[in-house]
């Protein structure tokens, strides 16, 4: 008789749908060697303000606790910022863990997750977890979603669109008429995701504020994140504005105290502290646009950005750009043979960058 533990796998069987998902290992991650300015992941370059500081340190004195499971107080701040019911809102362990709960709550295996790209790295990946299909619409020539061509490619199968605007790591952003227009075209029954990180970023009056968008559209959620306008990044806090069904589902996903006190507190502590933040906001959009500018007079083609970082098409010179960037203590985020994203950083950060950018363009372009 045959040894049935033979004829077993030596492990624990994991699912096939992991099967090709970078598996991060613990160790130097990007931009975290001896930089000197890290503008590798569009974090805030300013510390958190005094203030904010202070409640954080404050609810650290409570760690020996569970968090307040609801965020309650937090979800009451936000619904009154921003004109909302508390039944509307829920939070999440950043905006990408309240989108991998929107993956769970809409998609699995045999269900399409339509997408443009490129765009946020996590989108593939969530949906892979999901065991979920990607269907990936190549963005336009100028670097923005066609948002006709994601509208054709809505299926029967079809559970969720994200659209990013602005977009990671373009920086485009995209206008009313041609949300509204796309909008208009989605089933009723598919979610549309608008991922809205770099939301206070924006100054182009043409791009309109999703929450506005989300008021009279069941199958539309805003997702929005802490990390960045608002400098939280190692906090992991975000949250999402949607009906309520679509909310609902988003309690029913999370990880049980998966936002900590401290994220909590500190949250609505940057909310209450919002006028000296978006000052911090202004002054990272003037230098985004210098930045642009100054670029452009190089004789880059760089696509407008509406967020805190800009784009360089740089196809096979990416990763030789990268690392004489990296030479000099920069990090940037290079996607191999396609482009550079750079974050906005403080005014010597960027004017370090111009620097670079120059010089490589003198000797390689
Ligand atoms: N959406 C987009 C478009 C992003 O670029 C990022 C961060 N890189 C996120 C969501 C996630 O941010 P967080 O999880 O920190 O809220």
């Amino acid at each position: 008789s045959q040894d049935p533990a033979a004829s077993r796998p030596a492990g624990p069987r994991l699912r096939p749908a992991l099967d090709g998902i970078p598996a991060y290992v613990p160790g130097r991650a990007a931009g975290q060697g001896s930089v000197s300015f890290k503008l590798s992941s569009n974090e805030n370059p300013y510390p958190p303000l005094p203030g904010v500081l202070e409640t954080a340190v404050a609810a650290a004195g409570s760690l020996n606790r569970y968090p307040d499971m609801t965020c309650s107080a937090l979800l009451a701040e936000l619904a009154e910022r921003f004109d909302v019911p508390v039944s509307h809102l829920a939070t999440g362990t950043g905006s990408v863990g309240v989108a991998q709960q929107l993956l769970q709550a809409t998609a699995g295996p045999g269900d399409e997750v339509v997408y443009a790209w490129r765009s946020f790295e996590a989108y593939p990946i969530i949906t892979q977890i999901a065991g979920a299909t990607s269907v990936r619409v190549p963005l336009t020539a100028g670097e923005e979603h066609d948002l006709d061509a994601m509208a054709d490619a809505i299926t029967e199968r079809t559970r969720l669109v994200f659209v990013c605007t602005p977009n990671n790591p373009t920086g485009t952003a995209l206008s009313r008429a041609a949300l509204t227009r796309f909008l208009d075209r989605v089933p009723s029954d598919v979610l549309v995701v608008l991922d809205e990180a770099y939301r206070e970023f924006v100054r182009d009056p043409a791009v309109p504020d999703g929450i506005e968008l989300y008021r009279d559209r069941p199958n539309v959620c805003v997702l929005r994140t802490f990390s960045k306008a608002y400098g939280l990044a190692g906090l992991r806090v975000g949250f999402a504005v949607a009906h309520e069904p679509v909310a609902a589902a988003l309690r029913k996903t999370a990880v049980p105290f998966g936002v900590s006190q401290i994220a909590q507190d500190a949250a609505i502590a940057s909310l209450r502290s919002e006028a000296a933040l978006l000052e911090r906001v202004d002054a990272l959009v003037g230098e985004r646009e210098r930045v642009t500018a100054e670029l452009a007079a190089q004789g880059w083609t760089v696509p407008p950005s509406q967020a805190n970082f800009v784009w360089l098409r740089l196809g096979e010179a990416t990763a030789e750009f990268a690392a004489a960037c990296e030479g000099v203590g920069i990090t940037v985020r290079p996607f191999a043979g396609e482009g550079a994203r750079v974050t906005i950083g403080e005014r010597a950060a960027n004017d370090l960058l111009l620097r670079t950018t120059a010089a490589f363009r003198r000797e390689r372009v």
